[in-house]
């Protein structure tokens, strides 16, 4: 189907038979899976090229350590393949009205230059293309070219032309043979009918540089958690080789700082970030994980361990009983580097023991928290419903209805409700989509 026959058949879509999903992660993947499973149709729109959100950037998941790809890629292909489900990646929503049963959006599909029905993804383009910028799906550590797929499991494999970096060369123009590229392709806009809402837009990763007392940005072996989660992927920018940035060399002792940007007033996050202690917990022990010869010390600097989950209190015992990782209780005052080595020292009291304290390390991993996507309030806006104090979308009664708006036919899952664990996300993902299709199954009546 071409793009121009896909945007006529969604503006005619059945809105009792069809859902919206904003947001491509594993919170808006789950609960396009079950809505499409139960027969209705979904309208997945992802404003980044793929869809897979954080989960797709990272190595493993605790407690149980398993590969955070081999878990996410079999639903990536299951999403891309599902008969019901329409994806529209590299796309926005840009209005909607309506109610319950009969909502109109107005969905912005943004020009990737690369036609999708032609595109088989075969990266014959990218061997031509001159200009090498750095990777966002990297955290900006790896490069890609100016005709992109982020990561191999892309999906949909198709690339994407980033028109503020193409000098429009036509080189990849003419190394495509299968004239799958149209640097003339402008943005659409699609108006579709749906019946029910759910909103799945998901987190941003607190800014650390906000923290100039703690060097990132200023001292190279100062790194935030997502870059080291790219770091230790095999798929990453140094195929899963733990070097620092400095000088390329395998740290013998990490410092692992928690709570940069969690339960700070001054920054405006008042509140706990959830997932952070455990994501700490994990890139610990994966450390050892991978260069049990060489690195000797790991300590992480924390305000509380809060392992709330199944199997997380015993991970974290895991981690100081098998793995020898040291915990120190203290926020972290300030850290310095030297000179010469490009270590970093970090200050810190010991709030167990009172003692003052100035340790050295190789490489130092800020564990930030994580905040709603800025243009969450413009959405929840446009939808009517409210953001709580935090800015995330406010749910009328957490306990009993805890994916329910106040608008009817309008539901939220994963973070852009809170903070969340892949677990609850994809719980939640599941939950919104059973509170969507009994929206659809009723025709809009509430
Ligand atoms: C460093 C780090 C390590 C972590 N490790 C673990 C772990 O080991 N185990 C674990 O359980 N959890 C872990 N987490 C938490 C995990 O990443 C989240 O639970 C999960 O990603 C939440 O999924 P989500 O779908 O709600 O949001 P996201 O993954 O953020 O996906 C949201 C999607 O919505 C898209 N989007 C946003 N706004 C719009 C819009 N306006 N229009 C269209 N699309 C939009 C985004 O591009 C994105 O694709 C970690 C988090 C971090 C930061």
């Amino acid at each position: 189907m071409t793009e121009a026959e896909k945007l006529a058949t969604l503006s005619q879509m059945s809105p009792t038979q069809t859902a919206l999903v904003i947001g491509g992660g594993v919170s808006g993947m789950q609960a396009s899976l079950d809505l499409a499973d139960q027969g209705f149709n979904v309208v997945l729109v992802e404003k980044t090229p793929s869809i897979g959100g954080a989960m797709a950037m990272l190595d493993k998941t605790f407690p149980t350590l398993d590969c955070s790809a081999c878990i996410l890629t079999p639903k990536l292909s299951e999403v891309a393949r599902h008969p019901n489900i329409e994806l529209l990646t590299y796309s926005e929503v840009t209005g909607i009205s309506g109610q319950a049963g009969n909502f109109k959006v107005k969905v912005l599909r943004k020009a990737r230059k690369v036609l999708e029905d032609k595109c088989s993804g075969c990266g014959d383009c990218v061997e031509h293309c001159p200009i090498e910028i750095p990777n966002e799906f990297d955290q900006g550590l790896g490069f890609r070219r100016a005709v992109y797929v982020g990561f191999p499991q892309n999906t949909p494999l198709v690339y994407t032309i980033d028109d503020e970096n193409c000098i429009k060369c036509e080189m990849c123009v003419k190394a495509c043979e299968r004239e799958a590229i149209d640097l003339a392709m402008k943005d659409e806009e699609v108006e579709i009918p749906v019946g029910a809402i759910v909103v799945a837009t998901g987190f941003e990763l607190f800014d650390v540089s906000k923290y100039p007392r703690l060097g990132y940005g200023e001292y190279k072996n100062v790194i935030n958690a997502l870059e080291y989660e790219r770091l230790i992927n095999a798929a990453g920018p140094t195929a899963g080789h733990l070097l620092r940035m400095s000088d390329g060399k395998i740290p013998k002792s990490i410092g692992f700082v928690q709570c940069v940007g969690a339960r700070d007033v001054t920054n405006q996050v008042p509140y706990c970030a959830r997932v952070c202690c455990m994501y700490g917990i994990k890139n610990a022990v994966m450390a050892k994980e991978l260069q049990p010869d060489n690195v000797k010390n790991v300590t992480v600097y924390y305000a509380d361990i809060r392992a709330y989950g199944k199997g997380f209190e015993e991970f974290y015992n895991m981690a100081q009983t098998r793995f020898g990782i040291e915990f120190i209780r203290g926020r972290v005052g300030e850290v310095a580097e030297n000179p010469k080595t490009r270590n970093i020292e970090i200050r810190v009291e010991n709030t167990e023991t009172g003692e003052y304290l100035q340790h050295e390390h190789e490489l130092v991993v800020l564990c930030p928290g994580i905040l709603p996507p800025k243009e969450l309030r413009v959405i929840a806006s446009e939808l009517g419903v409210d953001v709580d104090s935090d800015g995330y979308l406010f749910v009328e009664h957490p306990a009993s209805n805890p994916v329910d708006t106040k608008v009817p036919g309008v539901f939220v899952c994963g973070c852009a409700e809170g903070p969340k664990d892949i677990p609850d996300s994809v719980a939640a993902g599941s939950a919104a989509a059973m509170r969507a299709s009994i929206t659809l199954a009723k025709g809009g009546e509430v």
